[in-house]
């Protein structure tokens, strides 16, 4: 089961990727945990895309085509794979095509949530992350300790890209450069669209039906 989820920052990728692993049974590869875990180390990758993460700009191609090139080559991706946040451009979607092809696989569906521009400022400068992957809000998704992770009991943190000037430059990016990228699978006959709102359970329930379909 080969996946793709698309949808604009804040629409609950990362979210339901993390519920989609156990019930698939195949590795959530997110491109955006792999770029901050480079920054983290300090890599000379994370110290080049943490300015572009700061400003709310995507990762130059090459560094991202490069990233996922390499991941999908490892042996817990032959059951299949989740990518969250890639592509997140045509040239990027071009790339994994070619990738796939030689690899004599292909991507089954194209899962994209869709959710109104008006919510996703809300849901971004709310949203509140912790290191072992989990991510809460501080409205919609409250952890049961204000500041601390339900699942690992880490304090929670926020994004240094969930601050307005970075969002606001995020979704706008998101229209000019990702949203293209429905037309693409649309072409494909691969696009499943899910609305992106109502509860994490409904959204991944709506998900389930549609990959399991
Ligand atoms: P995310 O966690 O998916 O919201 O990604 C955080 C940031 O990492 C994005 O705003 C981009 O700066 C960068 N990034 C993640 N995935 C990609 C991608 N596929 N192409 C370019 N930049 C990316």
């Amino acid at each position: 089961m080969n996946l793709i989820l698309l949808g604009p920052p804040g629409a609950g990728k990362g979210t339901q990727a993390k519920k989609m692993i156990d019930a698939l049974g195949v590795p959530q590869i997110s491109t955006g945990d792999i770029l901050r875990a480079a920054v983290k180390d300090g890599t000379p990758m994370g110290v080049e895309a943490k300015k572009f993460m700061d400003a709310g700009q995507l990762v130059p191609d090459s560094v991202v085509i490069g990233i996922i090139a390499d991941r999908l080559k490892e042996s817990d991706c032959d059951k299949g794979f989740i990518l969250d946040g890639f592509p997140r451009t045509v040239a990027q979607a071009d790339a994994l095509e070619a990738m796939l092809r030689k690899m004599d696989k292909d991507i089954d569906d194209v899962v994209s949530i869709e959710v109104p521009d008006e919510d996703l400022l809300g849901r971004l400068t709310g949203r509140r992350m912790c290191t072992c992957g989990a991510s809460f809000h501080v409205m919609f998704n409250k952890p049961k300790l204000e500041g601390i992770c339900d699942l690992c009991g880490k304090e929670l943190y926020q994004r240094d890209d969930d601050r307005e000037e970075a969002i606001r430059e995020r979704l706008v990016n998101y229209h000019k450069q990702t949203a293209p990228l429905i037309e693409f699978y649309t072409e494909r006959g691969k696009l499943r669209a899910i609305p992106g709102t109502g509860s994490v359970d409904d959204i991944f329930n709506g998900i389930m039906r549609v990959v399991r379909g």
